[in-house]
């Protein structure tokens, strides 16, 4: 089913005050407390997805003003932010997580037109998942500890471990969702004593220039939080090989990771990595298939495939694959795609025409490579970057689209047999070069743990389905990336640890 009218609806009103916001002079770059033109004049415009239609101009940083943004962070770093208490610093995560909140309808609506995500999610998911992540973190502020540790040198000793926040943090955030994933990464540096130079992606810089403000108002002192935008090749590139950035947490594609690898080398900058996926679903004969199929179903379709953990290759067992499959693609008719204010759509607009071109290709190597189209196939005709959800049988291990990200509403089915074996479906779950995240449905919950051990991902959920939760450790196996964000992990991934031993006499 497919509308693109425009609808009426309350919405309307904060489009003209959206309009007024960004249609003026090209929003700026913050940078040590203030909002700063790049040093070159250069800008860029970015657009809404679901029209093609330009929302707005942006500051398109260069060089030079990655080195100003680092150079404010850094004299905050070693500054105003080394003196403000860690439950100050809780207070100001959760002062910005109020703002967040206070600002909500206007942030959703940013997040729509920019990203291309449907209203009906972006209050609840963009957010409501920023306010959340910064609540969490905040509590690690006053929670990080050291530790004191016995030496077996000779003579006496007090030896302890001081935690310490690794410096100046460049965060480079992807186009799917720039406000959560932006406090997720912020929230976690703050709290650790990290100043922070945060790049968004260049598709969807708007919700940050705003969260940048928000952060202002909630009074975090000047170059604590700096905000660059523009291209990766440039700014994101300049921020990676900065000599005075201490670590980079990404988010992002395994190919720019590889590249974000190598600029990290120049003075072997701690890096944190959370990339591409291609994460399976097992559904199995016993599961509840009254859950599983609409979750497997939103697993793929959900924002348009574009989640890294998006469950894009199912696994079916026979003697219920045609029962699935029927269920699942009779979802993919179902579901309502089209213009993102409109309050009952639940499918978007790819982010962009680069994109659109990328999964329309997937989808016709898999066809061309032997797979049949069980639904969907193509772009949904009229304006915007609309894919229809797809279902795509018979496909084999040795596809692209069965090997490789796709980041596009395409589900890739094989039906299995051999249900009692759980070490050959792992194999099978795990025949990919990635390791994100997997879907386990079954009510046999020694089939489900065994199977749980056995693959490699980083977050596994058993007969449910659900996002990220700031509380569990979130990341991958294999090509999808190094160490963890959220949790305990993540929050201490912006730490350095230093040992100091002092002989007591
Ligand atoms: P996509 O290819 O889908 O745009 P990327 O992984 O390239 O995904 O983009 C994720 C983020 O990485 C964006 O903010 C982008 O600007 C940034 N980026 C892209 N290339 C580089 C690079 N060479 N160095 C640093 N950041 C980059
Ligand atoms: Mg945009």
């Amino acid at each position: 089913m497919t509308d693109q009218t425009p609808i009426e609806n309350p919405l309307h009103g904060r489009m003209e005050a959206f309009r007024t916001r960004w249609s003026g002079a090209p929003a700026k770059m913050l940078v040590g407390g203030e909002w700063r033109e790049a040093q070159s004049g250069e800008t860029f415009t970015t657009e809404d997805p679901a029209t093609g239609e330009q929302l707005a101009e942006v500051a398109s940083a260069g060089q030079a003003d990655v080195d100003a943004a680092v150079a404010a962070a850094r004299t905050a770093f070693e500054g105003s932010w080394s003196k403000v208490k860690p439950d100050e610093r809780a207070r100001l995560i959760n002062k910005l997580a109020d703002l967040i909140e206070a600002n909500g309808d206007e942030l959703a609506l940013i997040e729509t037109l920019d990203v291309g995500r449907p209203i009906q999610f972006s209050r609840m998911m963009d957010v409501g998942g920023a306010i959340s992540q910064l609540r969490y973190q905040a509590g690690w502020a006053t929670k990080l500890q050291g530790e004191t540790n016995e030496i077996s040198a000779p003579g006496e000793w007090l030896s302890y471990v001081l935690r310490e926040p690794v410096g100046v943090a460049g965060q480079i955030v992807p186009w799917n969702f720039p406000l959560a994933m932006a406090c997720g990464k912020l929230g976690p540096a703050l709290a650790a004593g990290c100043t922070v130079v945060l790049k968004p992606a260049e598709q969807t810089p708007l919700s940050t220039v705003r969260l940048g403000e928000l952060a202002l108002e909630a009074g975090f002192p000047e170059g604590v939080i700096n905000i660059v935008t523009g291209f990766g090749r440039t700014a994101g590139a300049a921020l990676a090989s900065h000599m005075d950035v201490d670590k980079i947490a990404f988010t992002g594609s395994t190919q720019t990771g590889r590249a974000i690898i190598d600029a990290s080398k120049s003075n072997f900058k701690r890096v944190s990595l959370e990339l591409g996926g291609k994460s399976p679903t097992f559904i199995f004969a016993d599961a509840d298939l009254s859950k599983a199929i609409p979750a497997a179903a939103m697993g793929i379709f959900f924002n348009a495939g574009q989640v890294c953990a998006a469950g894009s290759r199912l696994f079916v067992q026979e003697s219920v694959a045609d029962q699935v499959l029927e269920g699942i693609a009779g979802m993919a008719r179902m579901l309502r795609v089209g213009h993102t204010l409109d309050p009952e759509t639940v499918i978007g607009p790819l982010v962009s025409e680069v994109q659109l071109d990328r999964v329309t290709g997937y989808i016709e190597s898999g066809r061309v490579e032997g797979a049949t189209i069980m639904v969907g196939g193509g772009r949904r005709d009229g304006q915007g970057w609309f894919v229809e959800p797809t279902v795509l049988v018979d496909t084999e291990a040795s596809m692209a689209v069965r090997r490789e990200e796709i980041f596009g509403p395409v589900l890739c089915a094989h039906r299995f047999s051999d249900a009692e074996d759980a070490d050959r479906l792992a194999r099978m779950g795990n025949e990919t070069e990635f390791g994100l995240a997997a879907s386990i449905w079954t009510r046999d919950i020694t089939m489900a743990h065994k199977l749980a051990r056995r693959l490699k991902a980083g977050t596994i959920r058993i007969n449910g389905s659900g996002g990220v939760d700031p509380a569990l450790p979130l990341g991958g196996f294999k090509s999808s990336g190094w160490g963890r964000e959220n949790g305990r992990a993540g929050v201490e991934a912006y730490t350095e640890l230093k040992a100091i031993s002092v002989a007591l006499g």
